[in-house]
């Protein structure tokens, strides 16, 4: 794949950094769970974790076009970002919401690597892809709101001194609109971890330092509140579509990982005294997997143009994370049959990859629930749940 893509120093930079974390590192953490922390901190002195925060607090100040080559050269690499990527995300929101003192007190702390902002609780055991269903509620007497509830699948949380966190401030039969009465906080989780906060690791399918988190009245002040009270859930959807083209950015990494190693692989590998890549039932899975990726990719500029530009693309950016996940998926698919066997051995890295980019056709947003939107939103059809 020689096409540019843009942002060819950042490229070239992020992919000098992974090249001194090869795929012996990354299967070591799988095979023990671990979480990457060195990888992390390399990314974290490098700056790139800090590439969304504005420059005035100590960051990059790029824009989402950037952050995304960033994270598609970790995953082309054969690394996965998805150990840090929520720093990047949880921007969406914080610096579109946040108010100008919680800017201050926090993002230079994130930006120089001091504080871990990691984690992003919304879901929940009982609402799943129901947001507005959550029940985690936060009390406010004064000026402390007292969480008390519970969040599952919340990535790094054990690795995160900060969680950009959903709640409920008003009983959902009390809410005059389904998307009313959810509040976002930006919790400090420090002093609460092993009293008001407990976090238990989940085992998986990948290595994803996923948890349950419990909250027994933790105490998040109201000045990290982030917006309004109430207004919640429509910050969140705001950050959520610069989180889906930052995901749909690592699916096209993993799907040119993938590409380039089929493609490598079947133009060397000798069956019946001719390379596997010269039969057609080889290549067509590849090429179609290629051309998908291509179309994602087109997809996913177009939404980060947009959002670059000021605005809030769901519409591109619900169709460039299907499209991506999709691509990511079918190259997978073709490079792991394409490997045969050997596809199956951890030191190859397809399967490991294979596992991890699964992941992206459920969260963080499954595809149902994408065509969902676009059928709704885009289309104008009924409401389907
Ligand atoms: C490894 C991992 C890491 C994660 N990290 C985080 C995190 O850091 N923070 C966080 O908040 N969450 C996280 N999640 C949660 C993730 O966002 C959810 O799993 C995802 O949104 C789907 O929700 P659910 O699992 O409850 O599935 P459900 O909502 O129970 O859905 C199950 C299936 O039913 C389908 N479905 C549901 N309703 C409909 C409908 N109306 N029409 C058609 N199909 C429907 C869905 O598409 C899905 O395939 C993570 C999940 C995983 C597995």
């Amino acid at each position: 794949m020689t096409v540019e893509r843009g942002h060819a120093e950042i490229r070239d930079a992020v992919a000098r950094l992974c090249a001194d974390f090869p795929g012996a590192y990354w299967r070591e953490k799988d095979k023990a769970d671990a979480y990457p922390a060195e990888f992390v901190a390399a990314l974290t002195r490098a700056g790139w974790l800090a590439a969304l925060i504005p420059e005035a607090y100590g960051g990059a100040g790029l824009g989402l076009s950037a952050a995304c080559a960033i994270l598609e050269e970790i995953h082309r690499s054969g690394g996965n970002a998805a150990t840090c990527h929520a720093q990047m995300y949880t921007m969406g929101a914080l610096a579109r919401h946040g108010s100008d003192e919680q800017k201050r007190r926090y993002l230079p702390g994130v930006a120089a690597g001091d504080l871990r902002l990691q984690a992003f609780g919304v879901t929940e055991p009982t609402s799943g892809s129901d947001t507005t269903a959550l029940k985690t509620f936060a009390r406010r007497e004064g000026d402390t709101y007292f969480v008390t509830g519970q969040k599952i699948w919340t990535s790094r949380a054990a690795h995160s001194d900060l969680m950009l966190l959903l709640v409920r401030t008003t009983p959902r039969e009390n809410a005059a609109k389904r998307g009313d009465g959810l509040t976002l906080l930006l919790a400090d989780l420090r002093a609460a971890k092993g009293n008001e906060l407990s976090v238990r690791p989940i085992e998986a399918m990948l290595n994803h330092s996923t948890t349950e988190v419990f909250f027994d009245n933790f105490r998040v002040p109201v000045a990290d509140r982030v917006g309004e009270e109430g207004e919640g859930f429509r910050l969140i959807l705001s950050g959520m579509n610069a989180e889906r083209v930052l995901i749909a950015a690592e699916c096209v990494g993993d799907a040119r990982f993938f590409i380039e190693r089929a493609s490598a692989y079947a133009s060397e590998r000798v069956v019946f005294g001719r390379p596997i890549g010269q039969n057609q039932g080889v290549q067509f899975p590849i090429a179609k997997a290629y051309a998908q990726t291509r179309a994602a990719e087109l997809m996913l500029r177009e939404a980060a143009a947009k959002y670059d530009a000021g605005g809030n693309p769901g519409e591109e950016a619900n169709l460039a994370k299907l499209l991506a996940a999709e691509a990511s998926w079918a190259a997978g698919e073709a490079c792991l049959q394409t490997h045969g066997g050997f596809g199956f051995a951890r030191e190859f890295d397809i399967e490991r990859k294979f596992r991890e980019t699964r992941l992206y056709q459920v969260a963080p947003i499954s595809t149902n629930l994408i065509l969902s939107y676009v059928a709704e939103h885009v289309l104008g059809m009924p409401r389907s749940y």
